[in-house]
């Protein structure tokens, strides 16, 4: 792709990526990236850490989340880019958000008990350490114990929806989250659309005041990329992609790996310029 380039999805250790900060900024130095966004699960600490370390390498941080709604059964991932990491409102419910997160590994646990995989729920939040604690942790330490032989076998037998484990990483409705984002001055953009199987349903959060869709994904195939560039021109949404970076949690998957020309952010910013919330 000629000219710079952007990479706005992307995990770090303060979610559930395995790498710092200061690496996941040298790798997007190395990849030749002009603009990062950091995005991790439910957490914004990574942003003040990454932001000096972005500065001298040449590489503008843009604020970025990725936040977990319910849309009926369905788990829905929003990003948010361009807001107040500091934002009153937004603290108040990522501090509810980790709390309830901590509150479903216990019950992860104990669902995960009754189909006999024993593992302690200790184990699972010591993993995440200081970060957003999700089901990839869950994942390594069933591994661990043994109960399955690779992450992926964790996510398709114990963890994924439908499964025994599974519980959902918010209960709180789309609208919500897109309010949360919103009023601290962001972007709210549909994550991985792929992943929501029911287009249909992306027309009812663009009621609730979302504004874009992550068109390209690194789980997004050509035939995907034309069908949700086709849905944002129709739905006059922002688009943006990215690479969702997680280090060892996704092998094989460099920073970079999806990336948008520089002008989509430019983009993100005329919307925000042009939005009173
Ligand atoms: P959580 O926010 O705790 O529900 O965890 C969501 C994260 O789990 C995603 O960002 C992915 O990193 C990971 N994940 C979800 N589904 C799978 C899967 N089928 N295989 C591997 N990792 C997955
Ligand atoms: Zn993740
Ligand atoms: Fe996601
Ligand atoms: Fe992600």
């Amino acid at each position: 792709m000629p000219g710079p380039t952007a990479d706005l999805h992307l995990h770090t250790r303060f979610s559930d990526g395995t790498d710092t900060p200061a690496r996941v900024v040298d790798l997007a130095h190395a990849a030749g990236l002009s603009a990062i966004a950091i995005t991790d699960h439910d957490n914004v600490e990574a942003l003040a850490v990454a932001e000096p370390i972005a500065r001298r390498q040449g590489i503008e941080l843009i604020p970025g989340i990725e936040m977990s709604a319910s849309a009926d059964d369905t788990e829905v991932h929003l990003l948010g880019f361009l807001f107040d990491p500091a934002h009153p409102g937004l603290t108040r419910h990522l501090a509810e958000q980790q709390a309830r997160r901590v509150a479903r590994v216990h019950e992860m646990v104990r669902r995960l008990a009754h189909v006999g995989a024993r593992i302690p729920a200790e184990e699972v939040l010591q993993l995440a350490g200081e970060g957003t604690v999700g089901r990839p942790h869950v994942a390594r330490v069933l591994l661990k114990h043994g109960y399955v032989s690779t992450t992926a076998e964790a996510f398709s037998r114990y963890i994924g929806p439908h499964n025994p484990g599974f519980v959902p990483g918010s209960p709180l409705p789309p609208s919500q989250i897109i309010r949360v984002i919103r009023e601290a001055g962001g972007v709210p953009v549909l994550a991985h659309p792929v992943y929501l199987e029911q287009d249909e349903l992306i027309a009812a959060f663009v009621q609730d005041g979302l504004a874009g869709l992550e068109v390209y994904h690194s789980s997004h195939t050509p035939d995907l990329v034309r069908r949700y560039e086709q849905i944002a021109e129709q739905l006059k949404l922002l688009k943006t992609g990215g690479s969702d970076y997680h280090g060892e949690t996704k092998e094989g998957l460099p920073v970079g790996a999806s990336r948008v020309p520089y002008a989509l952010v430019e983009a993100l910013k005329t919307w925000k310029a042009a939005t009173a919330r």
